[in-house]
C-alpha cells in the first residue's frame, strides 16, 4: 500500500477481485467482456462502456429492454406493451455495431475456466435449441431476479406474476376473460362475484400500482361496457405487514390507504396467504390465527423477489451458499471470485462497517502518530470516510449534526480538542445503525451499470491502484471510488390521476400535480425518442378514447 489512504486500509482484507493481468496475452488483443442480461443494469452498462477497448458479447433470453416502471400500465392497456420495449439491437446499433448479441439464456458459469454456458431457444420451448459457450476476461452478471413464491403451495400453478412484459399481457387478457365469464347467462350472483374478485397479494409499490390501475380500468372503462355486473366487481389487496407501501414515508402510506378506502379497494393487512387452490385463497389472519377461504377470479402475486437457480448454483461455486443473494463488495466485484461483477436485482452490495475498521481508520487519520486525534486531523480525512462509509453522512444528517466536530462533544456538551481511540469508538458507535441495503430498483441497477462502465473505461489508468482514495491530496492519480448510490426519490401512482412521491430532502408530495410530475419524469426517462413518442401517444389516446377492452 503506497499511500496511507483510508480507502486502501479498509480494503486490504478483501480477498477477491483484483485484476489478474495475463502475461501471455498480446497487448493488442482486446479483453473480452461478457454481459448477462439486457434489463436496467445490463443496458445502462452497455450504454456507457467504451467499446473501442473491449470485445463485448451480450447474452439475454429477451432481445429487448423493457421499461419496467410502466408494466403495471400495460396490464390494463393504458400503454401498449410495444411502447415500453426497445430492441437490444437498436441500442447496440447506436454503438457502431461492435457489440455482439446472442438471444439465449445463461445456464451455468464456470469461474475457474472463465466460461459461461448458454442455450438459445428454451424460453419459447422451440423444438431445437442450441448450446454454446463463451469465454470471458470480465463477466458482468445483470440477470435480475425472479418472482418469489416463498414456497407457498399453489402459487406457481394459479397466480399471475408481474415481472415480465408477457406477464402484463397475460394479466390484461385474464381481466377481460373474467368479465366475459361473469356475464354468461345462468350464473348465480355468487358466481359472478367470484369471477370479478381480483386479488393482489403484496402491498408493495408494484402491487399497489397494479391495484390502482385495475380499479381505474374497471371504473373508467369496463363498467360502461359490462353494466350488468358492475356492482359485483371487487379489488382486494392482501398485505402481511400492517401497512401498504411500508417502504415509503408514513404520510404516503396512509394517503394511499385512505385513497383506496374511498375507492372501495379492500386492503387486508396483517394477513398471510397459506395456499392457493384453483378457486380459493387460504388466508391466515395473523392476529387471531383464524383461516379464511377467499374465492377469487384472478390473483396477482407480487410479494418480492428471489434468486434465479443458475445464480444460486454459481453462489455455491464461489462459497456463498449461505447468502440470500449474490454478494459483491462496494466495487461490485463478486466476493470470492475474480473478474466477475454483479449489478442490479441479482446482487447485493456488502457494505463495510465503520466499527470493523475503526482501528485502521484511527491510525490512518492520526497523521502525527500521537495516539490521539485532533479535530483537524479528523476533519482532514472525513471526506474520505464519508465516501467509503456513506452511513457516516447519513448519521450526521439524521442527527442534524452540522459539523463533524459535534461528534466529539463531552458529557457537558463542549467540543473536545483531542480524542483517543476509546472516545473515537464511542463517537462513531451508533453510525453503523444507519446502514441500509440498497433497494431492488431500476434506479440502483442503472446507476450500478453506469458506475461499472466507468470503472472498466478507466481500467488502464487505474490498474496500478484499483481501489485507492480519490481525495488524497498528495496523489494526483485516477482511482476507483467505491460505488455510491444517489437516491433521486420514488413515485407511487395511486390511480385516478393521483400519485405520491418521495423526493430527496424529506420532501413528500401527493395528489394530481404529482401525477403530472410522474408523467413528465417517466416520459423523460424513456430510452429512445421512439418509445417516448409511443408512450406519450398511448397516454393521449387513453385520455381521449379510453382503454382498449378487447381481449
Ligand atoms: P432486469 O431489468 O430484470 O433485467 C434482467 C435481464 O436479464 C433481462 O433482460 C432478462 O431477460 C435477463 N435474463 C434473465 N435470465 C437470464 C439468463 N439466465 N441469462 C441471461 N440473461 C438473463 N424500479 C424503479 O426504480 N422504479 C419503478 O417504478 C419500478 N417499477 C417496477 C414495476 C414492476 C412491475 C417491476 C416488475 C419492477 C419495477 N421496478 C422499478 C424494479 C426494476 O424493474 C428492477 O429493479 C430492475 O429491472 C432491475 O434491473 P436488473 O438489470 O437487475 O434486472
Ligand atoms: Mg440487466
Ligand atoms: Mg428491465
Ligand atoms: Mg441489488
Ligand atoms: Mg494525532
Amino acid at each position: 500500500v503506497s499511500t496511507g489512504g483510508l480507502l486502501v486500509y479498509a480494503e486490504s482484507n478483501v480477498e477477491s477481485g483484483k485484476q489478474v493481468v495475463e502475461k501471455n496475452q498480446p497487448e493488442s488483443k482486446k479483453k473480452r467482456v461478457v454481459v448477462l442480461g439486457t434489463g436496467w443494469g445490463g443496458t445502462s452498462f452497455l450504454k456507457d462502456l467504451d467499446i473501442s477497448s473491449y470485445d463485448v458479447q451480450v447474452v439475454s433470453p429477451r432481445n429487448y429492454f423493457a421499461f419496467t416502471p410502466l408494466l403495471p400500465s400495460v396490464t390494463c392497456g393504458t400503454v401498449e406493451a410495444r411502447s415500453i420495449v426497445e430492441p437490444v439491437r437498436n441500442i447496440i446499433k447506436k454503438r457502431s455495431g461492435e457489440i455482439q448479441f446472442w438471444e439465449a439464456e445463461c445456464l451455468k458459469i464456470d469461474p475457474e475456466n472463465r466460461e459461461v454456458f448458454c442455450r438459445s431457444g428454451i424460453r419459447d420451448n422451440l423444438a431445437g435449441h442450441n448450446d454454446f459457450s463463451l469465454q470471458y476476461d470480465y463477466l458482468v452478471i445483470a440477470v435480475g431476479a425472479q418472482a418469489n413464491t416463498f414456497n407457498t403451495p399453489g402459487v406457481m400453478e394459479h397466480c399471475h406474476f408481474l415481472k415480465e412484459v408477457e406477464d402484463a399481457q397475460r394479466i390484461r387478457r385474464t381481466v377481460i376473460d373474467c368479465f366475459e365469464k361473469a356475464v354468461i347467462p345462468g350464473l348465480s350472483e355468487e358466481e359472478r362475484r367470484t369471477n370479478l374478485h381480483f386479488v393482489i397479494v403484496g402491498g408493495g409499490p408494484t402491487g399497489v400500482e397494479f391495484a390502482a390501475e385495475l380499479h381505474d380500468f374497471v371504473h373508467e372503462d369496463l363498467v360502461k361496457i359490462y353494466p350488468s355486473v358492475k356492482d359485483f366487481v371487487k379489488v382486494t389487496v392482501i398485505q402481511s405487514g400492517d401497512h401498504i407501501l411500508n417502504t415509503f414515508d408514513e404520510r404516503i402510506s396512509s394517503f394511499a390507504e385512505q385513497k383506496f378506502q374511498r375507492d372501495g379497494i379492500e386492503v387486508l393487512t396483517g394477513c398471510r396467504v397459506i395456499s392457493v387452490s384453483d378457486h380459493f385463497i387460504n388466508v391466515k389472519v395473523k392476529s387471531t390465527g383464524e383461516h379464511v377461504e377467499v374465492p377469487y377470479g384472478m390473483v396477482v402475486w407480487s410479494t418480492g423477489i428471489g434468486t434465479r437457480p443458475f445464480v444460486k448454483d454459481f453462489m455455491r461455486q464461489v462459497g456463498q451458499e449461505n447468502r440470500r443473494t449474490l454478494v459483491t463488495d462496494e466495487w461490485l466485484r463478486v466476493k470470492g471470485c475474480g473478474n466477475v461483477y454483479a449489478i442490479g436485482d441479482c446482487a447485493s452490495v456488502d457494505q463495510r462497517k465503520v466499527m470493523e475498521d475503526i482501528s485502521s481508520i484511527f491510525k490512518a487519520a492520526d497523521k502525527d502518530d500521537s495516539g490521539t486525534l485532533s479535530i483537524e486531523e479528523f476533519r482532514d480525512v472525513v471526506e474520505d470516510i464519508i465516501i467509503r462509509y456513506p452511513q457516516v453522512d447519513l448519521y450526521l444528517k439524521n442527527k442534524h449534526l452540522l459539523e463533524v466536530k459535534d461528534l466529539f462533544r463531552d458529557s457537558e456538551g463542549n467540543v473536545r480538542k483531542e480524542v483517543d481511540i476509546e472516545d473515537f469508538k464511542l463517537a462513531l458507535s451508533q453510525v453503523d445503525s444507519q446502514m441500509k441495503s440498497l433497494p431492488a430498483t431500476a434506479q440502483v441497477a442503472a446507476q450500478q451499470g453506469a458506475y461499472l462502465a466507468r470503472c472498466l473505461n478507466r481500467w488502464d489508468q487505474c490498474k496500478s491502484n484499483p481501489e485507492g482514495p480519490r481525495r488524497f491530496k498528495s496523489s494526483g492519480r485516477h482511482e476507483f471510488l467505491p460505488f455510491g448510490y444517489r437516491h433521486l426519490g420514488q413515485f407511487a401512482p395511486l390511480g385516478g390521476d393521483q400519485a405520491a412521491a418521495e423526493l430527496p430532502g424529506d420532501w413528500v408530495s401527493m395528489g394530481h400535480s404529482t401525477q403530472w410530475l410522474w408523467y413528465s419524469v417517466y416520459a423523460s426517462k424513456q430510452v429512445s425518442w421512439r418509445t417516448r413518442y409511443l408512450v406519450v401517444g398511448d397516454w393521449v389516446r387513453r385520455y381521449i378514447f379510453g382503454r382498449d377492452s378487447s381481449r
